[in-house]
């Protein structure tokens, strides 16, 4: 094979023509920047533009990028070991995370499944479920509690039965519709939690959102093996924040009908909605819950899933008498290591005040932009601030734009967003707040 003639293309042929980038066309894709560093709140491209980042890089970069104590504790592990396969083996570094976790996870919530990232993940949270009902002595299971249930606007990830519990319309899988298991859903709960500044009548109220739980669960309980959520805040689906009081309810019902609640963490886990795990807000437990994204910092991909003694001793009852599970880079010590240093930096700092002061400058600067005949709604809780647009915008044209004003912003959809770093500082919020109103004032 001739391997010169890589050589002589430039780095954008190379990236336009080979490399697929998120929901991109290979034929015509989307513009993208190069990125040469990144430090603290600033992403640097190799034309020496700085950005400040509105987005931590997808909710994981919580302590901004290229962090002393994230790279030290990487570049330790790396003296070490950075892999090594976790049938037969233990190591340190998954040992040191668990007890980190296992101090901030919500009560009850200790036996601790890695993985790579947070589909596989909810993949691992789903088998957990059909397996625990499966391995039930009496015939409450039988092999007939198999589906699952979910609420409109969700987004729980890319691979298939991931998919199958995203919204059908907003979950960005409709493509794949014959192609995916048929799942029940309801629909979501009023989005009228956080600070909000349209003076919008929801379509529906909390009671009717139970009331058509309660009535699935009534009529398919034999069926289903779980209902999952995303608690407090839906995001890639929606960018939704609804009452405490729905999963409160929603979690006795699961209770009351046999059903496991699993709760998706892995945007919300870590503090970013105010607290450190967002179905904390309703003082509400679940089942299994997945935390990934900003369990790492942003560093390294990784997820977890987690469940009770219960329910785990349960599924090893099964005839298995094993979880059927195992990734090859299972609890991989490098990620373990920094996933570990970002916990403990994280729980050692001053978090929740950061979280609350970008919350109030978020409410104080975004508010004014309720005002613009395009926006539909301004609405904020925690370190997320959300402009919901009348209509869908361009997201090439509105990227550059906020290129152009030094600020790293992606929207999708009708939603123009913001979740910065938790260090971000106020000088630079302000710059991402103004950027923001700035582009979408002047853009078609
Ligand atoms: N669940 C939620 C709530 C998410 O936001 C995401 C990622 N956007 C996922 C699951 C999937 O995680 P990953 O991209 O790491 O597979």
């Amino acid at each position: 094979m001739d391997m010169k003639w890589p050589m002589t293309l430039t780095g954008e042929e190379i990236d336009r023509q080979y490399i697929w980038h998120p929901y991109t066309s290979m034929i015509d894709p989307l513009p993208v920047y190069p990125v040469e560093r990144a430090q603290a709140c600033s992403i640097f491209l190799q034309d020496g533009t700085e950005l400040i980042d509105g987005m931590s890089s997808w909710w994981a970069a919580v302590h901004g990028y290229n962090h002393p104590v994230l790279n030290q504790a990487l570049q330790n592990q790396l003296q070490h070991m950075s892999h090594v396969m976790f049938g037969g083996f233990t190591h340190q570094p998954a040992i040191e995370l668990t007890r980190s976790l296992l101090g901030i996870l919500p009560q009850g919530m200790e036996k601790v499944f890695y993985s790579d990232s947070g589909s596989v993940s909810v993949e691992v949270a789903l088998k957990m479920a059909v397996q625990y009902w499966a391995a039930q002595p009496d015939s409450a299971g039988s092999g007939s509690k198999v589906k699952f249930a979910t609420i409109r606007s969700g987004y729980h990830g890319d691979t298939w039965k991931a998919m199958s519990v995203c919204d059908p319309q907003t979950g960005m899988h409709t493509l794949f519709g014959a192609a995916l298991s048929p799942q029940y859903f309801v629909s979501a709960p009023p989005d009228d939690f956080g600070e909000r500044f349209a003076d919008r009548q929801p379509a529906y109220s909390l009671e009717q959102a139970v009331g058509q739980v309660e009535d699935l669960f009534a009529e398919k309980h034999e069926e289903l093996a779980a209902f999952i959520l995303e608690p407090i805040v839906q995001g890639a689906g929606g960018m939704r924040f609804y009452q405490p009081e729905y999963l409160r309810r929603v979690r006795q019902l699961c209770t009351q009908y046999h059903i496991l609640l699993i709760v998706d963490e892995i945007a919300t886990g870590f503090g970013r909605t105010g607290k450190m795990f967002a179905c904390e807000w309703a003082g509400v437990i679940p089942d299994i819950m997945c935390i990934g994204k900003a369990l790492t910092g942003g560093y390294m991909s990784m997820a977890a899933t987690i469940t009770n003694t219960r329910i785990a001793e349960q599924i090893c009852m099964s005839e298995a008498g094993v979880f059927m599970h195992g990734p090859t880079f299972m609890a991989n010590p490098l990620t373990c290591a920094v996933a570990r240093a970002s916990v403990d930096l994280l729980c050692s700092g001053p978090w929740q005040e950061n979280v609350h002061r970008i919350e109030q400058q978020l409410v104080n600067e975004l508010q004014p932009a309720i005002e613009l005949e395009k926006v539909a709604d301004v609405r904020v809780l925690g370190a997320i601030g959300v402009i919901e647009m009348k209509s869908a915008v361009s997201m090439a044209q509105m990227q550059a734009a906020f290129v152009k004003e030094g600020i790293w912003v992606r929207p999708f959809g009708k939603l123009v967003y913001l979740m910065p770093p938790f260090i971000i500082q106020p000088s630079e919020l302000r710059k991402l707040t103004q950027g923001v109103l700035r582009v979408i004032k002047t853009i078609e």
